[in-house]
């Protein structure tokens, strides 16, 4: 059986929020077994916010948490690669409201756990097995659980664009294929949403360094895509991301069509309630 694992050392990382545009600086610390992950708001007295799905405050965008009025948002790519490189317990500390974008995926984040180490701990890691399906279903967009001895993500996404049409993905969780399938692959959005974005205060800090923008006929970006798929990779990155918040590794099969955050948030919690959907082991 598998224990829990930390990382080894203590490293930090700087950038700027995809939606508010301010710089952060993010530090990583070492946290003893079953902590899971946990934000701390340096700015803000060290204010602690649990990575779980009751602090889910919405879902536009990206995963913003809330904890007794303090915000902490665009948590789901670095959830992503603690969960995808196998990190179970972990202090996030940051100075500011949001987690920085990077280049958009989860990349600079495993190369930062690869640089901190991992260190395996004296507990036995648990898990959220899965014994019968949940689905949810929100017009066209479904997303579903069901029993696998691994974890699994089928996703196909459907957007009216060249470079995109339908796309699918089955991801297996297995040594290092989150690192090779998944953590390169980049967020992206289109030219004809920045502008109402940028009218909500979102995307502020958005540009060609950490998105794919893409244009009616092609994409402002110069260089290629990192995969021909990689816009449902990212999708798959996104619900990693989002299922850490459940606070421990899944295990079963999730199938995904066009999901989104409040899609993947909707489905956690529904599964939670459903008590004979799963056990802990
Ligand atoms: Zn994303």
């Amino acid at each position: 059986m598998a224990n829990q694992r930390t990382i080894a050392k203590t490293v930090k990382v700087s950038g700027i929020g995809l939606h508010t545009g301010v710089d952060v600086n993010l530090t990583l610390k070492s946290a003893p077994p079953n902590t899971g992950y946990i934000f701390v708001r340096t700015d803000l007295d060290n204010f602690e916010i649990p990575a779980s799905v009751e602090y889910i405050s919405h879902c536009a965008y990206a995963t913003t948490l809330l904890r007794r009025g303090v915000v902490l948002s665009t948590c789901e790519h670095l959830l992503s690669a603690l969960r995808g490189v196998g990190i179970d317990n972990c202090f996030i500390e940051l100075d500011n409201i949001e987690i920085p974008i990077m280049d958009g995926s989860s990349e600079n984040f495993v190369a930062l756990l690869e640089r901190a180490g991992i260190k395996e701990q004296d507990s036995p890691r648990h898990s959220l097995k899965i014994l019968e399906k949940v689905e949810f279903e929100q017009g066209d967009r479904k997303m579903s659980v069901e029993p696998s001895e691994k974890f699994e993500i089928e996703c196909i996404i459907d957007f009216p664009h060249p470079f995109i049409e339908k796309q699918s993905f089955h991801f297996v969780f297995e040594n290092g294929s989150f690192g090779r399938e998944i953590a390169s692959a980049r967020t992206f959005g289109f030219t004809e949403e920045i502008e109402m974005l940028r009218k909500a205060n979102l995307a502020l800090g958005g540009s060609l360094e950490n998105a794919i923008v893409l244009t009616p006929e092609g994409m402002l970006n110069e260089g290629p895509l990192r995969f021909k798929d990689e816009f449902v990779r990212h999708k798959i990155l996104d619900i990693i991301g989002d299922l850490a918040l459940l606070g421990m590794p899944l295990l079963g099969k999730v199938k995904a069509e066009k999901s989104g955050h409040a899609v993947h948030a909707s489905l956690m919690s529904k599964l939670l309630k459903t008590d004979s959907a799963w056990e802990v082991i």
